[in-house]
């Protein structure tokens, strides 16, 4: 069966007798079958058939059936063709291929749920170790404790939890991957009450580059434990994390979406509820076009989206502020469940759409953000794009920046132009509107962004000011347990 992009057989993969395409090597872009090649002081084997014989049908390859479908990330825009995809399934899959890799100089990325909107999960020529097989998670009651494999999702994640009347701080959405978004810090309807997804871990598993699986934990390994709470994907695979749980309590929360005409109050209304909300509440307030089978479909239209986890007339007397701010284009606030609030969102969860976006931490929520926010609101790529100002501080400010790789932690606010569309004639122009409107933000913001909702392209500057004081020490670190830069495909923290 050919390759038809490429023109590479199957065949050829496995023998390294193709002409073009081929392994990419780490600090070369691509090299191609038939070569000799070297990088980084050494040798790369043109195929892949000793690895084949290693793993069997758990390696895809170009030419496989499944190989199309599993080089497939969330955001319809990357379009990346790996030379290989391992689909592990164990910790002994990953040293395989991490010893193989390395040993040939030949670069890999790593795939946790797929839902990095820069597409970092899959590259070019590398061997993507896809961990979407390791999606076992065990929970004890007793220690309210959670162990989760890397290739777990949030929605089995909180289905296993819950059943235990137990919870932690996860992302939004389902499909999400527990993986780079923990990794990276991790925001959810609990983080002001438990603080971020990173700040519940208690331990990891990590392979590391020279094909180590070490723990790391407070007690064992504590600068990779730093690490790995926030700094993303740069020093391992973690097999599986160790997470805290907390009692399930009552939810009161939901959404309530407000005409066009009234944008500018709702932020106002926002910013005031917000700066003297308790910490059991999280909060969001954004600008859509407006979902289907509400008052406001199809138009531009403000949201509040709220959490409350606490006692039922806590919460109650919570929302009472937002029930007397309105009137609402319709009001979807009350008693509900935690998972009802984890599929508030779902709809962003779903493949298919081109996704291209921009945050900035921002301390205080000023009239010209508010402005500049209202200013483009009528200007938003249809059908999913989403103007978000996510609430931090609570228990995220608890802790100190210094305390994990997770910095920026003082910041009030998290503003993000997150551009979702689907036809691909547009993504000059919608990227060009993002980027745009994210710099105009930026004007305003801490100069530090979170890094997982970064799209890729905006340089080692916005990295190194995503760590802020904390970069340094993650060089560091970085030089510690990866020196070569094996694992680069990430928000890269170079050695
Ligand atoms: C629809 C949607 C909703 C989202 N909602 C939220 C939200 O509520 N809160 C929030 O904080 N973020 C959210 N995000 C952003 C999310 O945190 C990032 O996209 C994150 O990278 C997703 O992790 P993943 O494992 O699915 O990603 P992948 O694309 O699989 O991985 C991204 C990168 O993370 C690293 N990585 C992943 N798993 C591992 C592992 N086990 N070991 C080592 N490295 C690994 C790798 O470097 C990889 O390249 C959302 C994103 C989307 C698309």
């Amino acid at each position: 069966m050919k390759n038809a992009k490429r023109g590479i057989t199957r065949r050829d993969m496995l023998t390294g007798s193709a002409a073009a395409g081929g392994l990419a090597l780490l600090g070369t872009p691509t090299f191609s079958f038939g070569q000799t090649a070297r990088a980084s002081g050494g040798t790369a084997t043109a195929g892949l058939e000793d690895l084949r014989k290693l793993l069997g049908d758990s390696l895809v390859i170009p030419g496989d059936d499944a190989y199309e479908s599993s080089r497939k990330v969330w955001n319809a825009m990357i379009d990346k063709h790996p030379a290989a995809i391992a689909r592990c399934n164990g910790v002994a899959d990953i040293l395989q291929v991490v010893n193989y890799a390395r040993d040939r100089n030949i670069a890999v990325s790593v795939r946790g749920g797929g839902h990095n909107v820069a597409g970092k999960a899959v590259r070019d020529g590398a061997i993507t170790i896809d961990l979407g097989r390791m999606h076992g998670i065990w929970v004890d009651p007793k220690t309210k404790r959670a162990r989760a494999q890397g290739g777990v999702r949030w929605g089995a994640f909180d289905k296993e939890t819950l059943a235990l009347n137990l919870v932690t701080t996860g992302g939004t959405v389902a499909t999400t991957g527990i993986g780079g978004l923990t990794l990276g810090g991790g925001l959810g309807w609990l983080m002001r009450k438990h603080g971020l997804s990173c700040d519940n871990v208690l331990s990891a598993e990590v392979v590391t580059a020279d094909g180590r699986l070490l723990t790391a934990s407070q007690s064992e390994n504590s600068d990779l434990y730093w690490a790995i709470r926030g700094g993303g994907g740069n020093f391992g695979v973690v097999t599986s994390f160790e997470y805290q749980l907390h009692d399930l309590e009552p939810v009161v929360g939901g959404m309530a979406l407000y005409p066009a005409s009234m944008l500018k109050d709702m932020f106002h209304f926002y910013r005031d509820y917000t700066s003297s909300a308790p910490d059991s509440v999280t909060a969001m307030a954004g600008i859509l076009i407006g979902p289907p089978g509400t008052p406001v479909e199809g138009q531009t239209a403000g949201l509040i989206a709220v959490c409350h986890s606490g006692s039922a007339s806590d919460g109650e007397r919570a929302m009472r502020p937002i029930k007397a701010f309105g009137p609402p284009a319709a009001d979807f606030i009350g008693p509900t469940s935690y998972s009802a609030m984890q599929s508030l969102f779902g709809a962003a969860g779903q493949p298919g759409s081109r996704n291209y976006w921009r945050s900035n931490f921002m301390s205080g929520l000023s009239d010209d953000v508010i402005d500049t926010m209202v200013a483009h609101s009528d200007e938003l790529p249809p059908p999913g794009t989403l103007i978000l100002v996510e609430h931090l501080g609570g228990a995220i400010r608890r802790l100190g920046d210094q305390e994990t790789a997770f910095s920026n932690r003082g910041a009030d606010y998290n503003v993000s132009v997150l551009g979702t569309w689907l036809e691909a004639a547009e993504d000059d122009d919608n990227i060009a509107w993002v980027r745009s409107f994210g710099d105009e933000l930026k004007a305003f913001a801490t100069g530090g962004a979170y890094v997982n909702y970064m799209a890729g392209d905006e340089g080692t500057a916005s990295v190194r000011a995503a760590y802020e004081s904390n970069f340094k020490r993650l060089v560091d670190v970085k030089r510690k347990y990866d020196p070569t830069n094996f694992f680069s495909g990430n928000q890269n923290i170079a050695p």
